[in-house]
């Protein structure tokens, strides 16, 4: 008899003592009854300052199928995917979020679309923002659209990091080693075929969610300077048909004050326009500053994560 393939289950856990269990045994679930593949759960803490550790380490001592990379503190949950699937052994390898907001019913049809062999990738596709709430659910999906526009790669709106991968992708995600990581760029860059199912977006099962309005909006300004320089071009040009409106403007007012003599104050023109343009350097100073602090990063190499702790 051939093998069965294994399936490794990559989990980033952020202070997930509540979800894990239930994760772990809804997920379990699911996995034994799809008779045909071996599986393995590869946890990570995060720097979790709740009980996720001892979580993880309780379920591996029971759970020889389970093993869990500890961080020596928060990198983040790009660093913590990056790290699951370096640890991970399998033939194919799936992320999921720890509080079941990724179905974990979906597997089995994940794992015959791909095995089925016209697909290197199968991910679920989102169809409702449920839980999200009305602001963020629109904050995201305009993220997406200029997204998508800024960067020309494939990042809609319900494609998130839960995706079943052969190991070629997996290989080829571990490949970039890059510092300021982007889960979803690096997906759309890599390429392969991707398929998609659809599922309804739940309420996390547990616990709270880790994302802010400030850790969003960094994490999509992330994402749009990982795979773009767009907006250095945009300062450009945005700075110079400000320069050509403004030397307009002025030529009108000086004109306008020839004829009708105090008609507009060009003091108050000048100081308008003196005022857009200054407020428009210092964004895009803001933008140039952003892509030089990402390289000064870069090149210094440092690790994308640190481990504390490791399972046998
Ligand atoms: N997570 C992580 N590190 C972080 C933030 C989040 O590993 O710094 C994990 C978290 O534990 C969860 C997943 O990433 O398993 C998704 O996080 P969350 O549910 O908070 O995000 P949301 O579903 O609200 O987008
Ligand atoms: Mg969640």
């Amino acid at each position: 008899m051939s093998k069965k393939d294994l399936i490794s289950i990559i989990v980033p856990c952020y202070n997930e003592e509540e979800s894990l269990p239930l994760f772990y045994a809804e997920t379990g679930t699911v996995l034994q009854q799809m008779s045909q593949v071996d599986y393995e759960f590869v946890f990570v803490d995060d720097g979790s300052s709740d009980g996720t550790r001892s979580v993880m380490k309780d379920l591996s001592e029971k759970d020889e199928k389970v093993r869990y990379v500890v961080f020596s503190r928060n990198f983040g949950k790009e660093a913590a995917m990056y790290a699951g699937l370096k640890e991970a052994c399998g033939d194919y390898s799936v992320i999921m979020d720890a509080d079941l907001q990724h179905p974990p019913a979906l597997l089995p049809e994940m794992y015959e679309t791909v095995k089925s062999g016209d697909c290197d990738c199968c991910g679920g596709l989102r169809m409702t923002r449920q839980g999200d709430g009305f602001l963020r659910s629109f904050f995201s999906k305009a993220f997406y659209k200029i997204s998508k526009g800024l960067t020309h790669m494939d990042m809609a709106d319900g494609h998130g990091d839960f995706r079943m991968m052969r190991r070629a992708v997996v290989d080829a995600i571990l490949e970039m080693k890059e510092y300021n990581r982007y889960m979803k760029g690096l997906f759309s860059f890599v390429g392969f075929e991707t398929k998609w199912i659809a599922y309804e977006g739940v309420e996390r099962a547990m616990g709270s969610t880790k994302w802010n309005f400030k850790s969003l909006f960094a994490y999509a300004f992330e994402g749009i300077l990982s795979f773009s320089t767009a907006p250095l071009k945009a300062a450009g040009m945005i700075g110079m048909l400000l320069f050509i409106i403004a030397i307009v403007f002025m030529g009108v007012n000086l004109v306008q004050s020839i004829w009708v003599p105090g008609a507009v104050s060009s003091l108050d023109v000048i100081l308008f326009v003196v005022l857009l343009l200054s407020s428009l350097q210092m964004l895009f100073l803001y933008i140039l500053g952003a892509y030089l602090s990402k390289d000064y990063l870069e090149n210094k190499r440092r690790p994308i994560y640190i481990v504390k702790e490791k399972s046998a």
